[in-house]
């Protein structure tokens, strides 16, 4: 089944538009038009507990259908929406939008985390820290329901300054997680000084599990790691019940991939888990 779902992503990235050919200009007119006319959604992916197999969580993951372009995955549009700086209002909008959604579910009784993405330049406003704390406040969301997906990058860059936001973050109640852990700088130092609660590993040491035995070996030295270091621990892009029995036999805390569910519309996640 490994092939077929190899097919059904060509397939997938066959309906997107090569956008590498359009000028950066005309990408930031056409990000902020859509962020105008609403043309970015939010989709939802489960996030699992390995030992329960309970969803105890989502991470909400960027679309854009345009009307001009079509559908553009975030792996093409997200890096020009950093150089230009329009993450900066297009992360604000995720911001709101998943604290909305995750209030919505929350006070309708489903214990759900949200995690969502923040980007480097977003995490760098002065006032980044307010702005998740009174966008909790106005949707009445307890702190610990949200959790920050940070990239090493955001880490590394004007260390002091974010290690003050992190802190007041972590304070607060916010949950904060490392994605694409071991991609990255690396640099273990953060880990014993920032205030992080799970590392995410990411889905290129994932793939190849259990057969390749450089991924075997790192996949397995992130689980110890964060143990040995009191974090969580999450296996993003889990697509077979081989890689997902083995994070289960290295005590993997949790996972999320296709082969449980993508990432999937509010209401389609409603109807099929809720
Ligand atoms: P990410 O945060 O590491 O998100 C995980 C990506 O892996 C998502 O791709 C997800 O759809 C994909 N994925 C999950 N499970 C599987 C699997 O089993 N197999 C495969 N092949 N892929 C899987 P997506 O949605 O295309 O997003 C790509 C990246 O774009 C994200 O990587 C993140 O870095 C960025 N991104 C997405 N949404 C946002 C956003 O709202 N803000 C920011 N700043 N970045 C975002
Ligand atoms: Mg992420
Ligand atoms: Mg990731
Ligand atoms: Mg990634």
């Amino acid at each position: 089944h490994v092939k077929e779902r190899g097919r059904s992503d060509f397939r997938f990235y066959q309906r997107q538009m090569n956008i590498g050919l359009l000028s950066r200009m005309k990408l930031d007119h056409a990000m902020r038009q859509a962020l105008e006319h609403h043309r970015f959604r939010l989709h939802y992916q489960p996030q699992i507990n390995l030992s329960t197999g309970e969803i105890f969580g989502v991470e909400a993951l960027l679309r854009w259908n345009d009307k001009d372009l079509g559908e553009i995955g975030p792996a093409q549009f997200i890096p020009i929406a950093e150089e230009t700086g329009v993450i900066v209002p297009i992360g604000n909008w995720v911001m709101q939008t998943a604290i909305s959604q995750a209030a919505q579910w929350n006070r309708a009784g489903y214990s759900l985390r949200m995690g969502f993405n923040v980007s480097a330049l977003q995490f760098q406003q002065a006032n980044f820290v307010e702005s998740i704390a009174a966008t909790l406040e106005e949707h009445q969301l307890s702190p610990d329901k949200i959790e920050l997906e940070l990239t090493e990058s955001v880490l590394i860059r004007d260390v002091e300054e974010n290690l003050k936001k992190l802190e007041s973050l972590a304070k607060l109640g916010v949950k904060l997680s490392i994605d694409d852990f071991g991609t990255g700088y690396s640099s273990l130092s953060y880990l014993k000084r920032f205030p992080i609660h799970k590392l995410k590993i990411d889905r290129s040491f994932i793939d190849e599990l259990p057969t390749d035995e450089s991924d075997v070996a790192i996949v397995t030295a992130i689980i110890h790691l964060a143990h040995a270091m009191k974090l969580q621990v999450i296996a993003e892009g889990v697509e077979t019940e081989e890689q997902k029995n083995f994070l289960l036999n290295m005590h993997c805390d949790e996972f999320q991939g296709y082969l449980f569910s993508p990432a999937i519309s509010a209401s389609e996640f409603e109807e099929k888990f809720l």
